[in-house]
């Protein structure tokens, strides 16, 4: 499990993440919804070990790890514009964080097919990122990221590149994956339609605070306060 304990974090006069509490279950998908600028991707970054809090703590399977750099944390992440690399193939760009990770060649290369597989692009590994659709390309991003078999999975608005078809789609697949994987998902978006379709869990975010956690239905049915109501009422 993920315990942030009143995390804040300010740029300059700018408190971007204002005291923030949140428990986050072993295996659940947690969404963090809210409007652009309230604080989501901060948080995320404080989760994964890109940004460290101003104030507050970071617990990861009941380890402090707020001053852990990224790289030692058993976390991965699948960013909005994918981050994979142009000049290398499909293959390796999934089998390069296990290099990172010291697994040898033959076995690298194994993993990252099988994982290619489980995203349904095996036939693709030797296509260059740059000639895949948006959808083709967030795949292969989960799979570098899936490959290295992290406990916590974070992705911020994977799917905000793509038409709302493939959004869809793609959010069937996301829900799959989770349930077969059985790994702690933490997902930003500010599209209310995505988080109610993929999350256990919501946490929604105004202004750098964590205003409401709760089940979709819960949150839905029983806003605690006058931002969510709103927020929740105004069909983007
Ligand atoms: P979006 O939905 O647009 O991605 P967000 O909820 O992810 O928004 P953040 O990216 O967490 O929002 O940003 C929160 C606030 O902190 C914003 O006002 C942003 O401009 C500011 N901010 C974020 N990163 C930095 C930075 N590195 N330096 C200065 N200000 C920052
Ligand atoms: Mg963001």
């Amino acid at each position: 499990n993920i315990t942030l304990e009143g995390i804040s974090k300010s740029y300059g006069d700018l408190q971007a993440v204002d005291d923030v509490d949140l428990s986050i279950r072993d295996g659940e998908l947690l969404c963090l919804l809210g409007p652009s600028g309230c604080g989501k991707s901060t948080t995320m970054r404080m989760i994964s070990g890109l940004e460290t809090p101003t104030s507050g703590e970071v617990y990861i399977g009941g380890e402090n790890v707020t001053d852990q750099a990224a790289y030692d944390r058993d976390t991965s992440m699948v960013f909005q514009n994918w981050a994979l690399f142009p000049y290398k193939t499909v293959l390796e760009n999934v089998a390069f964080g296990l290099k990172m990770r010291g697994d040898g060649t033959d076995e690298r290369q194994q993993k990252a097919r099988d994982m290619l597989e489980r995203v349904h692009m095996d036939g693709y590994e030797e296509h260059s990122p740059t000639d895949l659709s948006g959808g083709q390309k967030q795949r292969v991003a989960l799979a570098r990221s899936l490959a290295v078999d992290p406990d916590v999975l974070l992705l911020d608005e994977p799917l905000s590149n793509l038409d709302k078809r493939l959004r869809e789609e793609m959010q069937i697949e996301l829900k799959d994956i989770h349930k077969e994987f059985d790994k702690t998902f933490v997902y930003v978006t500010h599209n209310q339609n995505e988080a109610f379709t993929l999350a256990d869990r919501i946490g929604i975010m105004n202004d750098g605070r964590l205003v409401q956690v709760g089940e979709p239905t819960e949150v839905y049915r029983n806003p605690t306060n006058r931002f969510v109501e709103e927020f929740l009422g105004d069909t983007n």
